[in-house]
């Protein structure tokens, strides 16, 4: 099969070029505007093309069977500053891919998010793919734009889907961790990056690891190698056509401020030394401006997936455990 990544260079892009050409099945050709975390993944099946991913090229979809589109802006600091460029980027520009899809006839995996469950608590508490309302935050709190873009790409492919225009699946990502997730910011820094990259800095240099709102808010994380096969078992099942998955693991549900002291174990455990930070609360809005409103996410409903024979594998220990020793590698804090 010939599948055309779209935003290969990214975090869940680098790992899945290199799943993929691992299962040695399949051409690839991944697209983005940088390869920096794509460095040493190679092989005669890749081919990468340089491109902005605002612009891919008529061809690169033409000559795909499948088309996996990674491309988004997917970080609350840019929801809340940049809510005009999230709207171009996760809704204009992906429904233009979606387009070129339709005219070429190819199947399309459309990444989307757990956040467009939005602030809904199900009484059943699981997340039902089909199922499952999705109540939004008020429109003065921009973050909401990110999820509204993305609720809205969905429901678009789903309606071309109706209409036998369309092959395609959608995936509603949990919060992936993995090597290369993120990059590192100064401690004590707010904003930026995600939740484990805010952390991984504080392990490093000492410092404050900043409890957004009392870090009341649950996550449910899950290993990026999970996601990797996840998107595997969609890639080799017909039954995948026209549907919407959960990419999760249930069982990695985690309250920020228990994720803290987390960390801090398993850097101890790695290095043999105590973490010199210090968990600190912070409001949202000093963490990342006006405009920020955070949810508290349950975990996944992911039987939809499992009857596809797939399974998660990967606990948070494990999950966090090997992120924390690939930062403390490449900062030359350990060497194994
Ligand atoms: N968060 C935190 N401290 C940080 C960064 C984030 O407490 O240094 C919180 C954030 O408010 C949210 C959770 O961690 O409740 C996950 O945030 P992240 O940006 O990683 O991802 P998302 O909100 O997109 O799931």
């Amino acid at each position: 099969m010939n599948i055309a990544i779209l935003g290969a260079g990214g975090f869940i892009g680098s790992h899945l070029v290199e799943h993929l050409l691992a299962r040695g099945e399949h051409s690839i050709v991944g697209l983005d505007i940088e390869d920096e975390k794509l460095q040493g993944i190679e092989g005669p099946a890749f081919t990468f093309v340089r491109s902005d991913v605002r612009e891919v090229p008529d061809s690169v979809v033409r000559d795909a069977d499948v088309v996996v589109d990674l491309i988004a802006y997917a970080n609350p600091s840019i929801y809340v500053e940049s809510p005009l460029e999230v709207f171009r980027l996760n809704f204009m520009t992906n429904l233009e891919i979606a387009n070129q899809c339709i005219r070429y006839g190819k199947r399309l995996i459309q990444y989307s998010t757990s956040e467009v469950y939005g602030k809904s608590r199900p009484p059943d508490t699981v997340y039902f793919e089909d199922e499952t309302d999705m109540i939004m935050g008020p429109t003065t709190k921009q973050r909401w734009i990110y999820a509204v873009a993305k609720q809205l790409l969905e429901r678009v492919i789903h309606a071309h889907g109706l209409l036998g225009e369309i092959d395609y699946t959608i995936v509603r990502p949990f919060n992936f961790i993995g090597p290369r997730i993120d990059y590192l910011v100064p401690a004590g820094s707010m904003g930026g990056p995600r939740v484990f990259a805010h952390f991984m800095s504080a392990l490093l240099e000492g410092g404050p690891m900043y409890l957004v709102d009392g870090g009341a808010a649950h996550r449910t994380f899950m290993s990026i190698y999970d996601a990797n096969t996840a998107l595997q078992a969609i890639l080799d099942s017909p039954a995948a056509s026209q549907q919407i998955y959960n990419f999760g693991n249930p069982d990695n549900n985690i309250m920020i401020r228990d994720l803290a002291p987390l960390m801090m174990d398993l850097y101890q455990e790695a290095t043999g030394q105590a973490p010199r930070c210090e968990p600190t609360e912070v409001s949202g809005e000093t963490f990342y401006g006006e405009g920020y409103e955070d949810m508290d996410r349950i975990p996944p409903d992911i039987s939809k997936l499992r009857a596809l024979g797939w399974e998660p594998t990967r606990d948070l220990n494990e999950t966090f455990g090997d992120t924390i020793r690939y930062y403390l590698k490449e900062a030359g804090r350990i060497s194994v």
